[in-house]
């Protein structure tokens, strides 16, 4: 056992995977209760709000207010309640029984309670020359990337919200922007699609696929092969970025085998967020396919913590 691992050998009553909308109200709520969680900053510190720009659907904001923003005025929140905050990607945990062990590869944490916020990740359409060119005109984070493709033709794929605000987002820089969409019907709301629709430098590409990125050889992204799928027409498209936003998988696998999850890998819970293990609650995107907001997110997230606090009163804490 590492010095680490010595030191962190008592349990701790909480501790918080993920610093999104849905782990830091989870922290804001834990911290108040006066249970010192450990939050942990995983692959994606902030989570999804932390990458987008304007949030107009947040309460308590009526001009709206920059997502990284909105963001760091709740880890300021949480920490002034004496949430801690720990940097660790988790390799593997065990909840057979309590205190949960939790391995971050270099550190060992005992906990009492745990609440998994670890949320979603970006969706890649799983193509080799798209593995090849992410970071060189492949992204998924338009408000990361897009100010590199400045007064040049971009390309965005995705029918639902992220694809619309992606491509909104991506007019301020881009000469034009293609939206392509593998079906003619969209998933995103009737107000941002309108947006997207209405935009003189958005165009629409539907029932299309891409079936390979451009070209790996130069290191850099020039075009794209495109196809229909009602007429099977395949031709070359040029373009000097690919922006995905085609959903997210649930940040979840390293819970495979303990916690009960759907088909697709989120955590299942009931009750808004109680997994199958007493003591380890789930909430935001990591167990909630339907809503994904981050108010729901966040909504998960004081439930979460709330019943972490009652559990440990009914355990003696
Ligand atoms: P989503 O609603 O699940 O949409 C994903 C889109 O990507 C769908 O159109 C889907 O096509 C397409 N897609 C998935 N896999 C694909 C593949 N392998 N190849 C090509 N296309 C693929 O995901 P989202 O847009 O990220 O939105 C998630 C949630 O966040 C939603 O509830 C949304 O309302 C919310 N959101 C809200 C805002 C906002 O209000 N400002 C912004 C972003 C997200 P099909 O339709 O054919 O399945």
């Amino acid at each position: 056992m590492n010095l680490n691992a010595v030191m962190e050998n008592s349990a701790r009553n909480t501790v918080i995977l993920g610093t999104g909308c849905s782990g830091l109200t989870a922290a804001i709520y834990a911290a108040r209760a006066n249970l010192k969680p450990l939050v942990v900053d995983g692959h994606e510190p902030g989570g999804q709000l932390s990458m987008t720009t304007l949030v107009e659907n947040f309460p308590g904001f009526p001009d709206g207010i920059q997502g990284p923003e909105l963001i760091e005025n709740m880890r300021k929140q949480a920490a002034r309640f004496g949430a801690e905050y720990m940097h660790g990607h988790l390799v593997s945990a065990d909840l057979s029984h309590a205190p949960f062990s939790l391995n971050f590869g270099s550190k060992n944490i005992q906990t009492s309670t745990l609440i998994i916020a670890s949320g979603a990740s970006a969706r890649w359409l799983g193509l080799p020359s798209e593995h090849a060119l992410i970071g060189h005109g492949v992204s998924s984070c338009a408000t990361c990337d897009g100010f590199f493709f400045r007064d040049k033709p971009i390309t965005v794929i995705g029918g639902g919200d992220s694809a619309m605000e992606e491509a909104l987002f991506l007019t301020r820089f881009a000469s034009k922007v293609t939206l392509i969409h593998r079906r003619e019907h969209f998933r995103a709301s009737k107000i941002m699609l309108e947006r997207a629709r209405l935009h003189e430098k958005i165009e629409f590409l539907t029932n299309t696929v891409v079936d390979e990125v451009y070209d790996v050889a130069q290191n850099e992204v020039t075009g794209l092969k495109l196809r229909n799928l009602n007429t099977g027409k395949v031709w070359d498209f040029p373009t000097s970025a690919m922006f995905l936003g085609i959903g997210h998988i649930p940040n979840a696998q390293m819970f495979a085998g303990q916690l009960d999850m759907d088909q697709d890998g989120y955590l299942k819970t009931h009750d808004l967020v109680f997994t199958n293990v007493p003591g380890v609650f789930a909430s935001g995107d990591v167990q909630d396919r339907r809503y994904r907001q981050a108010i729901t997110a966040a909504g998960t997230g004081c439930a979460a913590a709330i019943e972490a606090e009652k559990f440990l009163e009914g355990h003696g804490r």
